[in-house]
């Protein structure tokens, strides 16, 4: 029977209670047991789909079209397996289904109630994750213990212990310690706060993970031992960390995954984290700088692009670069504007959304990027934008242009496929989920894949426009992936460029931390050439500060004391 981990948060929230959940599978299948993750949300939205990403941040997508928390990204890249829209479930999507029984008579005229039948709903939620090739589920209550959305769980989990008994189930409550400048302290009254308010909901945690700036003292932890009623080795702090993925080799350290297995009567295997520690060993070495830019409309929330955001650090691992990131506002560089704001980039990448706004700074972006080498990767959107910025500069298709943002253009090269015309319900009519491609061999996409069939996740309405596919077959735009029946483009590139590559899909959503999403590692591995290329050109145009102070070295042959050689190794890449 499969055993089950529930993760609360107390204090506040932002506190980072999805990545502790993460880390502690990721430690869990190291040691060799089968986890899958859950997150249940309290909000009424029955699915993220329809949310605001400046207010929410990104709707992860699963393989089967689940249009979830961000949280199931973090849960995927840490235990590395793929989960389904059953690992997202919202108040509002359990109320749906109780009010729907009700409305087809399955209570059979009984009064239906928050307890049982909101409870019973929510457990059944959880207990469908158990299935038999799964030995750990672990589920995150979202939200803030306090909160009084979130008392149906509370009571739910609280439940549900006593269903399948005690050594079965273990909670884990995530809380603040706070330092407080004045005192110089740090201060355990928040989190004695927050276990007493779970506590009056029939729940004691089993392990405290106590986040804070600095470490603990052991003095601290015996305090929040003693107040809270948990052992002191199940007090485990996770300060601050310099990444994320430095996360589970600190809970590791602190026990947490030992205390686990303990309570939960699991025979494992000794973790194995080798793996983990050589990619932490990478992400601390990193030293070849790298400026990539995401041309975006929602960069005021950088949440809104997570998953591009980490699959970007993905490939900046592999390659052991140091990457800065620009957010740069797609309004901000509509005309003239685009080489002022673009200039100094190594690459940059125009991700996915929705709506007019920023869509002419996009296409000035992509005209930049396709004119100066830029080194371009465009996702979704990203697509569509590159596709129109062509059909108007390169093929000289005056308004040509998305029917999203232009109904009436001459050149619709982006449009809605004949099936999706008159759909009006914002639920149901996008293209979600995995959608197979086969790639053009010879393509830059198949080089990257190292495939001719791949698989990637969607999230869209509009397609490229299969009646002007014969136009952009100039010899220099390829549609270097096609779906299994030709009818939709799934991948553009231009040969004559080192890389301004797109897809219809989002990659970001399948790269993983040791395994980075192949056109996010290539997108990378062409900005650091540039980078290390410009590096080079500087050396040898621009006389150093100390030759120009002396006088001497001014004929712009360049320095020589820099080791040139050391810097093109770099460039050849370190790939596997
Ligand atoms: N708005 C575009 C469409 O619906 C692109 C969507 C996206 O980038 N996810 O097709």
């Amino acid at each position: 029977m499969a055993k089950h981990i529930f993760v609360t948060g107390g204090v506040v929230s932002g506190l980072g209670k999805g990545l502790t959940a993460s880390a502690l599978g990721m430690l869990l299948r190291s040691r060799g047991v089968r986890v899958t993750m859950q997150k249940l949300d309290p909000y009424l939205n029955v699915d993220p789909g329809t949310m605001n990403p400046f207010e929410h941040g990104e709707v992860y997508v699963t393989g089967d079209g689940g249009e979830t928390d961000l949280d199931l990204g973090h849960y995927e890249r840490f235990i590395d397996t793929e989960l389904n829209s059953d690992s997202n479930a919202t108040t509002g999507s359990i109320y749906s289904a109780v009010i729907a029984a009700e409305r087809r008579g399955d209570y059979l005229g009984r009064t239906v109630q928050v307890i049982p039948h909101i409870t019973d709903e929510i457990k059944r939620r959880i207990a469908r994750l158990a299935t038999d090739d799964v030995d750990v589920v672990i589920t995150e209550v979202g939200g803030t213990v306090g909160d009084i959305e979130i008392l149906p769980f509370l009571e739910a989990i609280r439940q549900f212990r006593l269903d399948v008994g005690r050594e079965n189930v273990f909670f884990l409550h995530v809380t603040l310690v706070p330092f407080i400048g004045p005192s110089g302290e740090q201060k355990t009254k928040p989190t004695q706060h927050s276990v007493t308010e779970l506590r009056s909901r029939g729940i004691q945690p089993d392990a405290i993970v106590c986040r804070s700036e600095q470490p603990l003292t052991t003095e601290l932890k015996r305090k929040i031992s003693n107040l809270c009623d948990v052992d002191v080795e199940s007090v485990v702090n996770a300060a601050d960390a310099s990444s994320i993925y430095v996360i589970p080799l600190v809970l590791h350290e602190e026990g947490l995954d030992r205390t686990v297995c303990r309570h939960l009567r699991l025979e494992t295997d000794p973790a194995d984290l080798r793996g983990w520690q050589e990619l932490v060993g990478r992400i601390e070495s990193a030293d070849r700088p790298v400026r990539i830019g995401i041309v975006g409309k929602y960069v005021s929330l950088p949440d809104a692009y997570l998953s591009v955001v980490e699959s970007l650090n993905h490939a900046a691992f592999h390659f052991g670069a140091k990457l800065q990131l620009e957010w740069i506002q797609a309004e901000d560089i509509e005309g003239m504007l685009a080489a002022s704001r673009l200039a100094d980039l190594d690459g940059i990448i125009i991700p996915g959304g929705f709506g007019q706004r920023g869509i002419e700074g996009k296409i000035a972006a992509a005209g930049y990027a396709r004119e100066q080498g830029l080194p371009c990767l465009g996702l979704c959107l990203g697509m569509q934008v590159m596709t129109i910025e062509y059909a108007r500069s390169v093929l000289g298709l005056e308004g040509a242009n998305s029917t999203e943002f232009d109904p009436d253009s001459p050149h619709p090269v982006i449009d809605l496929m004949e099936t999706q015309r008159g759909v009006t319900d914002l639920g149901g009519t996008m293209r979600l989920g995995n959608y197979i491609a086969e790639l053009r061999e010879g393509s830059q996409v198949h080089a990257a894949y190292g495939a001719s069939v791949v698989k990637e996740r969607h999230r869209h309405r509009y397609e490229f426009n299969p009646r002007y596919r014969g136009r952009f077959d100039d010899g220099d735009f390829v549609c270097s992936g096609v779906s299994p029946d030709n009818r939709l483009v799934e991948f553009i590139e231009l040969r004559s460029h080192p890389f301004w590559v797109a897809t219809q899909a989002h990659p970001e959503f399948r790269s993983r931390p040791a395994e980075p999403a192949p056109l996010f590692r290539e997108l990378m591995r062409a900005a650091l050439r540039r980078a290390e290329q410009r590096t080079l050109e500087l050396l040898h145009l621009e006389p150093s500060s100390a030759d120009v102070r002396d006088g001497s070295n001014l004929s712009g042959t360049g320095p020589t004391t820099v080791d040139r050689e050391a810097l093109t190794i770099g460039a050849a890449g370190a790939d596997s």
